[in-house]
Order: C-alpha cells, then structure tokens, then sequence
C-alpha cells in the first residue's frame, strides 16, 4: 500500500479509537474552565475537561497576585498549582490536549482534539480564555524565541544585564517592566497613545527604579537583527520621525485576543471577537453551549470574576442537562 495511503488510514483509525460520552466537556484550564470542573463535578455530572495545560494568563503574571480573595498576595505559579491540585481532587476527567473542533450534533456536541481525539457530550463550557495580541510588524515572527517573548514571567530571567523594550503601556506593560527590572539594565516601556494607561501606583513605582524609561506616541515598525534582535525602529507620532533603540528583548503587553477559532458558526462574537453570552446563565446563541471567563463579552476580565462565570456556567450547564433529561 502507498505510504500516503497508509498514513491516511492510520489517521482516520485512530481518530475513530477514542470517543466517550460525557454529561459535560469544558475547555480550557484557567480560572474558569478550572471553577465549572469543580462545581460541574460537585453536581454529579460526568465532566471532561480539556486543557494542554492548567493556570491559563496566570502564567504570564509577572509579579504576584494580590486581588484573589484569600491570599493577600501569591504567586501565579503558586496559585495556578492550588487550582490544579482543586480540580484534579474532584472527580474530573482531564484531557491534555488543545480543542480543534466542536459540532453541534444530534442530542449536544462533538468535540475533536487537535491530535484527533474525539469526544461528545450533552453540554459544552467554552473557557479558552485569551491569547496575546501579536504586534504585527516586520521581524515579530522570525525573532519569537530569538528575543521576542509574550511571558515576563517565563523568559525575564533570560535577559540579564541586557537591555529590552516593553511594548505597550498599560499596567500589564508596567508590571511587566517592574519584574524585568530585577534582570535588565535598562527598560523601555513604548505606549501608542500619548497618554499612559497604567494604574498611578505603577507609573511612580517605575519612575522610582531608575532603570525603566517610558516612550509615549511611539508606533512600532520593525523588529531587527541577525539570529537573535538587536534593535527596534519606531515612529515618534508626534514628530514623524523614525528612532532605532538598541535592544537584545522585546516583551509584547498590548493586550490579548479570545481563543475562538473552533466554535466559529456556533456562536455570536462582540465587536472585540469574544463569544456572546447571556449574563444570566452563560448560554452563547446555541442552547447547551456555555463560555464563561475572558473569552466572553463579560465586562471585566480577572480571575476572581473568570472563576465565578466559571461556577455559573457549570451551574447552568446542570441544569440545562437536567431538563432535557
Ligand atoms: C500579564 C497579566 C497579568 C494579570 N494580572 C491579573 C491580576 O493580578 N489579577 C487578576 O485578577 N487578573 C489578572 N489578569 C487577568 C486574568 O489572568 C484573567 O482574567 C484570567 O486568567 C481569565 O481566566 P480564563 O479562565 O477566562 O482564561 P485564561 O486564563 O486565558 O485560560 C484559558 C485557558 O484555555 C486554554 N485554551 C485556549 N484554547 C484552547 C483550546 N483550543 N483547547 C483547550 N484549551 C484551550 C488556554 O491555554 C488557557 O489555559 C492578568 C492577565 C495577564 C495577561
């Protein structure tokens, strides 16, 4: 048998090997996809949740956490380590994969994992959260790994003694700056807009280091180098001119976008691409569909509010099941 042919039915045999039938899948393993796997799990329900892996932008918290009720300050390794270890003690089936596909079939869902696990159940809870916003410019992709990073936390220690720019000036760019201070020589926070959006406790915070300077006006263009970045090039919007800084890192904080790819059809998207729920229970557009956290149009996006729409979809998504029963 040609090869093609065999890689071919060997893949769709073992897309066919695995399928189960759950009362309830949820995806995502960040605060809320975490919460509806704990009050999912409570009300009997049988749960699968599917995450590659727990925590979600908490991995990304660059300094600590200290608006989580209960923890007056901790990490968002630690805390990440606290949900896991929550949801894992109740009874939850875990899934270590990335969602590719959810249909909507005859008595609730289909849902297909990209390394083509298939699984189906009566309900489903979207809670893919957000990724970060790529900066779109010349240089970003090549150089990602090479100097471009989107986690303070993750690779800050990897720029010692170096100089690097934040880009964008929100209080997410700032806190990032602040833990990048305790490596780096010198720090550049770039902002679009001619004001700073940071909370005022950042901003002072960072013009105490010494260390951190904050460009406003200021539009990337380009990211440079030769295997690893060297430099940036941006327009001061103000004057129009182009100004190149000399820098080996570049952390991208503009922002995030929801992870929604596989529910397109499904599903109503805001202005913003976050999935349409009614603020009751949770439901998007298709019944016995929920989402819950960042990837939805809620106003305010932080843990503490990811957990609690976590908790009311699942709540939901009980009865919802109830009642078709
Ligand atoms: C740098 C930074 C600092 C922050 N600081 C704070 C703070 O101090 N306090 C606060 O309250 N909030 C803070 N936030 C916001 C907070 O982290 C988010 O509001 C919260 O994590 C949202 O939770 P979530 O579960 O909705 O989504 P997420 O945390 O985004 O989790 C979603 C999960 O779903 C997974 N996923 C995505 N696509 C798929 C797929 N196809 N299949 C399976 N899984 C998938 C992702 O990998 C991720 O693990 C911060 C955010 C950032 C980025």
């Amino acid at each position: 048998m040609p090869s093609r042919l065999r890689k071919l039915l060997f893949k769709f045999t073992a897309s066919l090997l695995i399928f189960m039938l759950y009362d309830l899948i949820i995806i995502g393993g960040g605060p809320a996809g975490v919460s509806a796997g704990i009050y999912a799990a409570r009300q009997k329900l049988n749960t699968l949740l599917i995450a590659k892996t727990f925590g979600g932008q908490m991995a990304r918290k660059a300094v600590d956490i200290e608006n989580y009720p209960g923890f007056e300050k901790i990490s968002g390794l630690e805390l990440i380590q606290k949900f896991e270890k929550h949801v894992i003690k109740n009874k939850v089936d875990i899934e270590r994969d990335l969602v590719g596909k959810v249909k909507k079939i005859s008595g609730g869902f289909a849902v297909s994992t990209k390394s083509r696990k298939q699984f189906q159940a009566r309900a489903v809870i979207v809670a893919s959260g957000a990724d970060p916003r790529p900066l779109e410019v010349p240089g970003e992709k090549d150089f990602i790994g090479k100097g471009v990073s989107y986690c303070t936390a993750c690779d800050g220690p990897l720029f010692a003694d170096k100089e690097v720019a934040v880009i964008g000036g929100g209080n997410s760019g700032f806190e990032a700056a602040l833990a990048l201070k305790s490596y780096a020589k010198k720090i550049y926070i770039l902002e679009f807009s001619p004001q700073i959006k940071a909370d005022e406790a950042n901003q002072a915070l960072s013009k105490k280091s010494g260390v951190i300077e904050v460009i406003a006006n200021a539009a990337l263009k380009e990211i440079s180098g030769e295997k690893f970045v060297d430099s940036i090039i941006y327009e001061d919007r103000k004057s129009e001119k182009s100004i190149t800084l000399k820098v080996q890192g570049i952390f991208v904080e503009i922002g995030s976008q929801p992870a929604t790819s596989f529910v397109k059809g499904l599903v109503d998207f805001s202005k913003k691409d976050e999935i349409v729920v009614d603020p009751k229970n949770n439901m998007t557009k298709t019944p016995g569909l929920f989402a819950a956290g960042d990837v939805t149009d809620v106003k305010f996006k932080q843990i503490v509010i990811a957990a609690g729409e976590g908790c009311k979809a699942a709540l939901s998504a009980y009865e919802y099941i109830i009642n078709q029963s």
